[in-house]
């Protein structure tokens, strides 16, 4: 991939594993990943009115309102770190988001996971993560200190959007909003589409990403 400014979106329906493989391409390509679901669970930590709203969406598995997630993507989007590029995960998920990301930054790459919803709602049962958005499995992907983040050293737990009612509203929003957005990307020239088989274990797919982004690892 061209190593310069790479600005990825990475789509995938709930337990596509998006998030962690967002992260492993984040490590490679020396840029952010940027999580909006992270974002929003660090401020839902604040004792604040803002803090109770986002609960209000959060747990019944709806989106925020756009005004809200546009204003936290542009602050985001304007730190020093995402002059290199950033890799985007849970934002655009829908068309307005999508058009008000298009006014300040022209995405180059699109990576679309694909898994079915069954496969997905299976893995998310015995899901863990910490605030900065780092997820694991009980049993396909345990952190090596029990019930800490590998990376950042945070504890772990159980997100409280993981209740049957809320997976089958984030997945329908995924399938209505979220998806029709590939077909936005794909009428514009400059963005790549990637799609990749969710099913195998997490380095498999990562070696698939890899394959299909040649990834060139600065470090190595
Ligand atoms: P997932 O993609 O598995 O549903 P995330 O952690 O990315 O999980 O997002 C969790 C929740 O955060 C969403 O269900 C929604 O309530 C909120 N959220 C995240 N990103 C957005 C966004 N771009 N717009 C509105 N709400 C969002």
């Amino acid at each position: 991939m061209k190593a310069s400014k790479p600005r990825l979106l990475i789509f995938g329906p709930q337990g596509s594993g998006k998030g962690t493989q967002a992260q492993l391409i984040s490590k490679s390509l020396h840029i952010p990943h940027i999580s909006m679901g992270a974002i929003l669970r660090k401020i839902q930590n604040d004792d604040s009115r803002l803090a109770k709203d986002i609960t209000h969406y959060l747990d019944r598995g709806e989106l925020v309102p756009d005004e809200l997630t546009n204003k936290l993507i542009a602050v985001r989007l304007e730190k020093p770190d995402c002059k290199a590029g950033f890799i985007l995960d849970g934002y655009p998920r829908n068309k307005n988001q999508a058009e008000f990301l298009s006014k300040t930054s022209q995405i180059t790459i699109l990576l679309v996971i694909n898994l079915s919803d069954e496969e997905g709602v299976k893995r998310l049962s015995d899901r863990l993560m910490c605030d900065n958005g780092h997820s694991y499995h009980l049993h396909f992907a345990p952190p090596q200190k029990n019930g800490f983040c590998d990376v950042d050293g945070l504890p772990l737990f159980r997100r409280s959007d993981e209740t049957a009612q809320a997976i089958k509203q984030r997945l329908s929003i995924y399938h209505q909003e979220t998806e029709p957005l590939i077909d936005y990307y794909r009428r514009q020239p400059a963005v790549q589409i990637i799609d990749i088989d969710g099913n195998p274990p997490i380095p498999q797919v990562y070696q698939e990403i890899e394959k299909k982004l040649v990834i060139h690892d600065k470090a190595s």
